[in-house]
């Protein structure tokens, strides 16, 4: 009822509303402790307003469960990559991504153009269609690649990114490379605007595949020390069985 009031309640609508609100209102029972009446917010066991509420409800109405079919867990948190990426691929999927479309539909007064190229900034412009980007891209080695004339929204640039395979050059095995590519052209974005440096297109390719292969060396190093820890560890593990086991016979 809550949900039809808000999003169907105007001037014109209110009389057909209540008409067919009518049996439901009749339901209520009024409480018999003779209160004032106040505004409560329903989502807190409380009724005060708490961010973890406001947070959680924001959530629910980016992403309405049963209403979006992206696959979350595939295209973002099951990535084999440094969490801080993640965060920001959720960040960008989300519409959290402070680019100049963002800024304009939050009213803020600054310029929603790509200091690139002039063209409206949006997270899909910054990522994929700026000229800058589609060189980075091209000077990127792998397979599959996206191009900007075949993909039309994020979630299609996160869903064809699953299908890129690295190519010999990188020295990759396991991490796909493009978080790394998002994650330094955003970072060379910034840099542009703000401190008005300019990397090239080689060099954000280059940085980003040098940051995907330190990370992949160390993911895999802490990987073996855990199996190392594992087999150092389990015979005492084994031993402290058997010897429960047997002062319990005993
Ligand atoms: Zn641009």
């Amino acid at each position: 009822m809550a949900r039809q009031l808000r999003f169907g309640l105007t001037p014109g609508s209110l009389p057909r509303l209540l008409y067919v609100l009518w049996d439901l209102i009749l339901q209520i029972i009024p409480s018999s402790l003779n209160k004032e009446d106040e505004l409560v917010w329903l989502l807190d066991k409380s009724g005060t307003f708490t961010t973890k509420s406001g947070y959680a409800n924001s959530r629910l109405e980016l992403h309405p469960p049963g209403l979006d079919d992206f696959p979350w867990k595939k295209c973002i948190w099951n990535i084999n990559t440094a969490p801080k990426l993640r965060h920001f691929l959720w960040r960008a999927k989300s519409g959290a991504l402070p680019v100049g479309s963002l800024l304009q539909s939050r009213g803020m007064q600054a310029d929603p153009r790509c200091k690139r190229c002039g063209a409206l900034e949006t997270p899909l412009h910054l990522l994929l269609s700026c000229p800058f980007a589609v060189q980075v891209w091209q000077e990127t080695p792998a397979l599959f690649k996206p191009t900007a004339d075949s993909i039309s929204s994020l979630s299609e640039l996160l869903l064809s990114n699953t299908k890129m395979i690295n190519l010999p050059p990188t020295g990759l095995a396991s991490t796909p490379l493009y978080p790394w590519l998002y994650w330094h052209l955003w970072k060379s974005r910034n840099l542009f605007i703000f401190e008005d440096k300019a990397w090239t297109a080689s060099e954000v390719a280059l940085k980003a595949i040098h940051d995907a292969r330190v990370w992949e060396k160390a993911s895999r190093a802490s990987h073996y020390v855990k199996i190392k820890l594992l087999i150092f560890f389990s015979p005492f593990f084994f031993s402290f069985l058997v010897v429960r086991n047997s002062s319990r016979d005993s």
